[in-house]
């Protein structure tokens, strides 16, 4: 059994339904989930049932379809539109973090009605600045992202993480640990998402989850990984899909 991760905020919404799931758990028979490339794209249910119809990062749920994302370090990024009752899963690693899909998905929700004020924002299990090293070259496109300052996004010493259940990355290229998580914050608060609507479980995949669950660890470990699912839907009306 894996461990169950919840978020405060959206246990708080009697209207959706969701899990961070362990990683190797299969998710469930009716999801939509897309092809991902670390892209931008982000798409409605329709254009992935079946799963991985098309290449895609994030995934808008119109109905009571869940929607998900699988994830190794990268962030699962669940989203609820309260305006419109819909909801949204983002695959946001650094790279799509960059490109801007969560920019995308928050725009996405707003084009079709909402407020930025509206979205509750869920972060999941992903690798944390105790177990992410980054060579500090990274910081400047990093830092060309965002318009306020980057510096709460990274330490110079390896953050110790006193929740750990097994050892954390041991540093390889004397760089920079990085919280993706907190960028990640920092870039939906300025698409204008409030702070107080944004959780992050702040639950690391390379120290704390269950064994597999780390691809930077496979890395260096050959300790092998799977996926892990992350997914949310709107509760009830299943005659909508
Ligand atoms: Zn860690």
């Amino acid at each position: 059994m894996g461990i169950r991760v919840r978020s405060t905020l959206l246990d708080a919404l009697e209207w959706v339904e969701y899990a961070f799931q362990p990683a190797g758990e299969a998710p469930p028979d009716d999801v939509a989930y897309g092809h991902q490339r670390h892209s931008a794209i982000v798409v409605d249910d329709e254009a992935n049932v079946p799963p991985k119809s098309c290449e895609s990062d994030g995934i808008i749920g119109l109905g009571a379809r869940p929607v998900a994302v699988y994830t190794a370090d990268c962030l699962p990024v669940l989203i609820a539109d309260r305006q419109q009752r819909r909801v949204a899963a983002v695959h946001a690693g650094l790279k799509g973090t960059l490109a801007g899909v969560l920019d995308r998905a928050v725009a996405r929700l707003c084009e079709a009605g909402s407020t930025p004020d509206a979205l509750v924002v869920a972060i999941g299990p992903a690798i944390a600045p105790c177990c992410y090293e980054l060579g500090e070259e990274m910081l400047t496109p990093i830092a060309q992202r965002l318009s306020g300052p980057l510096a709460h996004c990274w330490h110079r010493e390896q953050p110790r993480n006193a929740l750990a259940v097994r050892p954390q990355a041991i540093g390889t290229q004397h760089g920079i640990w990085f919280n993706l998580p907190q960028l990640a914050t920092a870039i939906l608060t300025e698409a204008g998402v409030p702070a107080a609507n944004i959780e992050n479980v702040g639950f690391c995949t390379y120290c704390m989850a269950e064994a597999g669950s780390s691809y930077r660890r496979n890395t260096h470990f050959n300790s092998g990984y799977q996926s892990r699912f992350s997914w949310i839907r709107r509760r009830g009306d299943n005659a909508l899909f």
